[in-house]
Parts: C-alpha cells; structure tokens; sequence
C-alpha cells in the first residue's frame, strides 16, 4: 500500500473572475520509506502539491489517499488530526517563534496533545538530542546559527512522531557545508524509516534524493529513480 496516493489532481486557485491551474492532473505514488525531491521552475506547483500532501490544502479535483485514508471523506477536524499525526513539515525560512527557546518551540506541536508538560518536555529533549542540539535547550533562535535553527525546525517536525517529513526548500537559506549537515540529517532520518519529500530547486539535492519528480505548468513531466550512490555521504 502506498503512503501517499494521488490520483488525477488538479488544483484551481480562482482569483475573482480569473482562474489558474496550478496543478493539471498529476498522479504519483510514493511508497513508506521514500526519498523524494520534488524539482522544477518557479511557479510549477511545488508548493501547491506539498500542501496538498500535507494536508494544509485540498484539490479542486481527483483523488488523495493518505496511509489509506480517502482524505476526501475527511471532516476539518479528521484532517487536521490526520495532518498532526502523519506529516511534520519543515520550511525554508525555519518559521520558529523568535523569543521562545529552542525548547520551548520544538514542544509547540504537543500543546494540542493530552499528554502532560513534563511529557511535552520530554519528547522535546529527545527531538533537540536526535538533531545534534542536546546542548542548546534553552538558547533563542537569534543564539543559534543558521543550520542550528533548521535543526530545531526540524526537531519541532518530528516531535509528533510522523512517518512522512516534507521539506519545502529546507536548505534555501544555507550555505553549503550546513546543506551537506541537514542532508545528512535526512539520510539518517530516512534510514530509520521516514518517508521523505523535499522541494528544492538544488540539482545536488535533487540528485541525493532516490527519486525525483519534475514539474512544469503543472503537470508531471518526469519520474526517475537516483542509483544507490549518494552525493553526500
Ligand atoms: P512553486 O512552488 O513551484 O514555485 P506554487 O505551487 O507556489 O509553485 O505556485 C504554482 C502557481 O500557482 C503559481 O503560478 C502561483 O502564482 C499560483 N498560486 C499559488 N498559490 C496561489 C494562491 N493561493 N492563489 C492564487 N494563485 C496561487
Ligand atoms: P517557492 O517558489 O519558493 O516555492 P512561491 O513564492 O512560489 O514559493 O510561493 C510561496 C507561497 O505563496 C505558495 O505556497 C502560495 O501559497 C503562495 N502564493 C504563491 N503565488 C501566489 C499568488 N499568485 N497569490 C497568492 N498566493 C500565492
């Protein structure tokens, strides 16, 4: 069975009179435990198909099976239960709250759990010790470098424990030898069994990646599997 499984979806942004077709009837399956890049230019629909994946948007048309779930069939709030379990997503600008600790932001996604704040603590610890930040609880974003933020964003999308990660453009902002330390991180988180989805417009990325998925005017214009060797390892 498939993770994710999109069938003929399309996606229309309707602005007043005017419509446009962001995605044009694109199907993909992606099966537990995949490495994924998505690629292509600026405008293709990158975004609009990771947050469609990620349960932060729907399609205007076709189907979108999630861990087996029709995500159709599902009220507001099944999804946005559906969307706590079973994605964490990780975005370029790291979006962490400024003035809280690194502690502090990677607990967020639990406030909505009914589990205890020393249990919330807890799974947060384990998150920051599993990204390298064991050390770095309590300092502020603005006290952290660059890859060091990312780290904590990605700490906050894995507290919840999901099977599927999805990154958009996670490591715009770097440099190259912190891009060679979260992909590092990814590889180790895909080889604990994370489903992993990147949109990024690095052709090195791209290509560390097990399959690549290009898009252009929306639609899917290629689907290729990487050999086994890896560029950053
Ligand atoms: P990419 O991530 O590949 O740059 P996007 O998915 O962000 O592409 O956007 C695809 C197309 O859909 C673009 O032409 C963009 O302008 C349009 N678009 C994206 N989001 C919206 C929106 N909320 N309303 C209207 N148009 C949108
Ligand atoms: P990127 O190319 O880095 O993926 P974009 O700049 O294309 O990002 O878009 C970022 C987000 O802004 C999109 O996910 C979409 O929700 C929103 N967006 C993009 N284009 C439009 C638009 N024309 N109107 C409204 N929102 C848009």
């Amino acid at each position: 069975m498939s993770v994710i499984a999109l069938s003929n979806i399309c996606k229309e942004y309707k602005m007043g009179e005017q419509s446009f077709l962001a995605l044009d009837n694109v199907s993909v399956n992606i099966e537990e435990n995949e490495y994924l890049a998505i690629i292509g230019p600026s405008g293709s629909g990158k975004s609009t198909l990771m947050n469609i994946i990620g349960c932060l948007d729907v399609a205007s048309s076709g189907e979108y099976v999630l861990q087996g779930k029709p995500v159709k069939k599902m009220t507001e709030t099944e999804l946005a239960g559906q969307r706590n379990k079973s994605v964490g997503f990780i975005f370029q600008s790291f979006n962490l709250i400024p003035r809280a600790s690194a502690l502090s932001n990677v607990m967020q996604p639990l406030i909505y759990r009914f589990i205890s704040a020393k249990e919330r603590q807890k799974l947060a610890t384990q998150a920051l010790e599993k990204v390298g930040l064991g050390d770095k609880l309590h300092h502020l974003p603005s006290q952290l470098s660059g890859g060091q933020r990312q780290r904590v964003a990605i700490a906050r999308a894995l507290v919840t424990k999901p099977d599927i990660l999805l990154g958009d453009e996670p490591t715009g902002n770097l440099d190259s030898k912190t891009t060679n330390e979260i992909m590092s991180l990814f590889d180790e988180l895909h080889n604990d069994g994370h489903t992993i989805i990147l949109v990024t417009h690095e052709q090195e990325i791209a290509e560390h990646c097990q399959r690549v998925l290009r898009l252009v005017d929306g639609k899917v214009v290629s689907d290729t599997r990487n050999s086994e060797e890896r560029a950053y390892v």
